[in-house]
């Protein structure tokens, strides 16, 4: 902790927070000396973990050669080759790359890329956007108006004018049937799209929205099995596009560089952020597919744009990114030790009674926690136990991300977890084994 008297305000203007002054590999380092294993990378962002030092000289280099010059006039360098990379990674028909500086914006300019598209091909009256229940875009209207996080869109709910719908999420562990397949509620939890295209009828409707694995308001939820396909013959069948959010499980989380490429699924959009910088720079992209460019290539111009869109640091940074993903092999670490990783916790928490479910995909995985295993009942949200854990594995020196749901009896407490790419076999050892102390702790208060 520190005695100053901070000026500067983030979410909780009573915490005083460490002072972070230096990083190392998968561990941040206060002005105290104290050492926090990074096992979330914040909010999943850290994917090769803290002052890489590829990735540092790729932004000193950088930033002696250019740092910035404004998209209205030119491309860059790192810009031309990040897009190649990418949309040589992506699914099938993707061309074209849309660099922003974070996942909100991200969003936005997907939102607004799919309205364009369809005001180009003359559906002018597809304004309105659908997306789910325990969802969460971003923070700016935009993204917050899309997002299914009532606790996130109370204060704000007067300013989220956006004709924006929402459906049910695909939420194996709540809303399975106990005589169901997961594949008939994949397609069961996929139709409540299709009603509400109908109900707002087919022509009303420009996109759906969806993280392809829910990451911070339930906890690494991955869909049911062919849920996607089932949700990629609906928006075919009227003629929505298809928006993929992979801010926060893709570029790597899950195993697969898009986590789509585990759905068998083509989306028409993708929007990445987080782990495309790797907290090494702010940014963010959009890829769209061939189609919907060449709807808006026929006329000239997005209507679109930001003063650090494409920025030259930022891009030399995300590029670097990949290319240290590649030749570290790190797709393949992440989706085998992924495994591994899944089976420590389910050994530190799978007999444990208030530990309701284990999931996730790679090195994207969470566990919700529950009063009672049976009947899956939360503990009260004013029990607070997402918070207890956050501040005794902060005390134990394990940095990771509980959240505690969209609203009471929704569901669970949970804790994510997103260590970075580079964890070794023993660091993911003392992540579960820091998680499990702080657990066991925090339910020793409200249990
Ligand atoms: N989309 C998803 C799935 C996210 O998890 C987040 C952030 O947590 C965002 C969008 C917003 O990204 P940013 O915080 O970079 O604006």
């Amino acid at each position: 902790m520190t005695d100053r008297r901070s000026h500067v305000f983030y979410r909780d203007l009573k915490t005083e927070y460490p002072l972070a002054v230096a990083g190392e590999g998968v561990w941040i380092v206060d002005s105290e000396g104290r050492r926090y294993l990074d096992a979330s990378g914040g909010a999943a962002v850290s994917c090769l973990g803290h002052c890489h030092p590829r990735i540092v000289k790729a932004i000193r280099d950088q930033a002696g050669k250019l740092e910035f010059a404004h998209t209205a006039f030119f491309t860059s360098e790192p810009a031309e080759e990040l897009a190649e990379r990418l949309v040589r990674a992506a699914p099938d028909g993707f061309t074209r790359v849309y660099f922003v500086s974070g996942g909100s914006e991200a969003n936005e300019a997907a939102l607004k890329l799919a309205r364009q598209v369809h005001v180009e091909r003359g559906e002018s009256h597809r304004i309105y956007a659908i997306s789910r229940l325990q969802s969460y875009h971003g923070n700016t209207i935009g993204a917050l108006s899309l997002g299914g996080n009532p606790a996130r869109r109370a204060l704000f709910e007067p300013l989220l004018g956006l004709p924006v719908a929402h459906v049910d999420p695909c939420y194996a562990y709540r809303h399975q049937g106990a005589h169901e397949s997961e594949e008939d509620y994949g397609v069961r939890a996929a139709r409540s799209l299709e009603e509400k295209i109908l109900e707002l009828g087919p022509e009303n409707v420009s996109c759906f929205f969806a993280e392809t694995v829910v990451g911070a308001t339930a906890g690494a939820v991955p869909p049911a099995p062919g849920y996607f396909r089932e949700i990629r013959r609906i928006c075919d069948r009227y003629g929505v596009l298809m928006v993929l959010d992979e801010v926060m499980c893709g570029m790597g989380r899950t195993g697969t560089l898009f986590a789509c490429e585990q759905e068998d699924v083509v989306p028409d959009i993708i929007t990445v952020a987080k782990g495309l910088g790797a907290g090494h720079q702010s940014i963010g992209a959009v890829l769209a597919r061939f189609p919907l460019v060449d709807a808006i290539e026929r006329n000239g111009v997005f209507q679109h744009g930001h003063t650090y869109i494409g920025h030259a640091i930022a891009c030399a940074a995300a590029l670097e990114v990949q290319r240290v993903i590649e030749d570290e092999g790190l797709l393949e670490r992440v989706s085998e030790a992924g495994e591994t990783f899944a089976r420590r916790l389910e050994s530190a928490f799978g007999q444990n009674p208030h530990v309701g479910d284990i999931r996730g995909r790679g090195y994207f995985r969470a566990i919700e926690l529950v009063a009672d295993r049976e009947s899956k009942q939360p503990f009260p949200r004013k029990a607070g136990l997402a918070a207890k854990i956050k501040a005794r594995a902060m005390a134990a020196g394990l940095v990771c991300y509980p959240g505690n749901g969209t609203a009471d009896g929704e569901h669970g407490d949970h804790v994510l977890l997103a260590p970075p790419f580079i964890a070794s076999d023993e660091e993911l050892d003392t992540i579960v084994e820091f998680l499990a102390g702080a657990v066991e702790g925090a339910l020793g208060e409200v249990a």
